[in-house]
């Protein structure tokens, strides 16, 4: 047997037995060393977890809001329900099959933000409905929101938001269309079009020479200075996670009414633009809950803000055997006298990512163009990522096959590309990324 006592791994024990660490941790491992209760507390608490309960609820608020929503963003044929397409792509010879799960048609934004940040908005208007006393019940409760004196009382709340674009876009333009305050702290990256389009919506629009971590920073503190100002968190949110994670149902009942089954010979892959992760994260957590392994879920970032990629290229969540703490695996409890972790256990809680791809901006640009002219789709850069990463990713299982295997039966995978933005760019902001 590995004599642990003498592995280098010890050096992490002497650090986790009290040395350079809290009090507490070195205590906790003197009462486990001496057979005593102890307790280890997750250092940030566990209360941020998302949930498949949550993931109903949202599911149903959204439902709930149906009919106000279509009120308030007519648009021929809308019944008012946050869902876009699940579309075919063109076949092509140098392509799998694809389908696109066209979230660059969302109504109302014509972005992923519609499902996220529009969800934790639609969470906050319910919360000052209770708040100011406006009474939703009847037929249709929700409309008494879109009634005078019930915008005169959202009125005088606001929301405040940190974006790169099309989140702050997003809530900017549902909040107004609710009556509420909006101000929208937009980065460096934001498109001109979407500033001007939220003013004119009666937004206020402030602009930082910064990028997102430090607009964030900014937006937070301004919010925090005002009253009856909520702060929509991009990078911390629950709601709006959950917003996204809805989108897995949704998908699930699209593949299964065109009789597509996803199982252990038929996964689904499936290409996530990345940003900070919310909205991939939220559809993977959604996923992974309805599919489990049958669902590979792969990330996309530019190359230049992988940030994703490199998060998870940083991460080593090994499971640790508990005799290099001093532990010796000997207990009353023989079914329970295991001396690791299981790392699927980690892997499935720890790591729901599958893969990250990074691709270049020509190959989003080259993607724009030729989602274009292929099949008519108007997308964003941002949205085509995933078209970009369907290749090389491909290429790499080939290359890999047998090695590590991402799922067995990844040659018969389903490819959904979801698409995350781009609708309602304007034409001349569209043309030019065309020519
Ligand atoms: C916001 C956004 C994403 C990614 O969402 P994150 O939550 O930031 O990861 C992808 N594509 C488009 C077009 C977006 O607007």
């Amino acid at each position: 047997m590995k004599d642990y006592a003498a592995s280098p791994a010890l050096a992490a024990s002497a650090e986790l037995s009290g040395a350079g660490r809290t009090a507490g941790e070195g205590d906790a491992l003197a009462r486990l060393r001496r057979g005593e209760t102890a307790i280890w507390r997750r250092p940030v608490p566990a209360w941020d977890a998302l949930t498949l309960a949550d993931v109903a609820e949202a599911r149903a608020r959204f439902r709930r809001f149906a009919p106000v929503l279509r009120r308030l963003f007519p648009q021929s044929g809308w019944d008012g329900s946050v869902a876009s397409p699940l579309l075919d792509y063109p076949a092509a010879a140098d392509l799998p099959r694809l389908l696109v799960k066209a979230d660059h048609a969302l109504p109302m934004t014509g972005s992923i933000k519609a499902r996220g940040g529009v969800h934790e908005l639609l969470c906050q208007v319910e919360r000052i409905a209770a708040a100011e006393g406006i009474v939703l019940d009847g037929d249709d409760p929700y409309a008494a929101l879109a009634n005078d004196a019930a915008r005169e009382r959202l009125g005088r709340h606001s929301i405040v938001v940190a974006s790169t674009g099309n989140l702050g876009f997003s809530i900017g333009l549902v909040a107004r269309a609710f009556g509420l305050g909006a101000e929208i702290h937009m980065s460096h990256d934001a498109k001109a079009w979407k500033k001007e389009r939220l003013r004119r919506l009666g937004a206020r629009v402030v602009e930082h020479a910064a990028d997102f971590t430090e607009t964030v920073e900014r937006a937070r503190a301004a919010a925090a200075a005002q009253p009856n100002a909520y702060f929509v968190d991009d990078e911390t949110s629950r709601e709006l996670m959950l917003g996204y994670a809805a989108a897995a149902q949704e998908l699930a009942e699209q593949l299964a009414g065109r009789g597509v089954e996803t199982g252990p010979r038929r996964p689904l892959f499936v290409y996530l633009p990345c940003g900070v992760g919310g909205a991939p994260g939220g559809v993977t957590f959604g996923l992974k809950h309805l599919f489990g392994r049958d669902a590979v879920c792969v990330f996309v970032e530019p190359t230049a803000s992988a940030a994703m990629f490199v998060a998870l290229g940083q991460e080593h969540p090994v499971p640790r055997h508990v005799a290099e703490f001093g532990l010796d695996n000997r207990t009353i409890a023989d079914g329970l006298a295991v001396p690791r972790a299981s790392p699927l256990a980690l892997a499935v809680v720890g790591r729901l990512v599958d893969a990250v791809v990074a691709v270049g901006d020509d190959a989003l640009l080259h993607w724009v163009r030729r989602a274009w002219n292929e099949a008519g789709l108007r997308l964003e850069p941002a949205a085509a990522a995933g078209f970009a990463a369907v290749q090389p990713w491909l290429q790499a299982l080939a290359r890999d096959d047998g090695a590590a295997p991402v799922h067995p039966h990844w040659r018969d995978a389903t490819h959904v590309v979801w698409t995350t933005g781009g609708s309602l760019l304007p034409d001349e902001e569209f043309q030019a990324l065309l020519d």
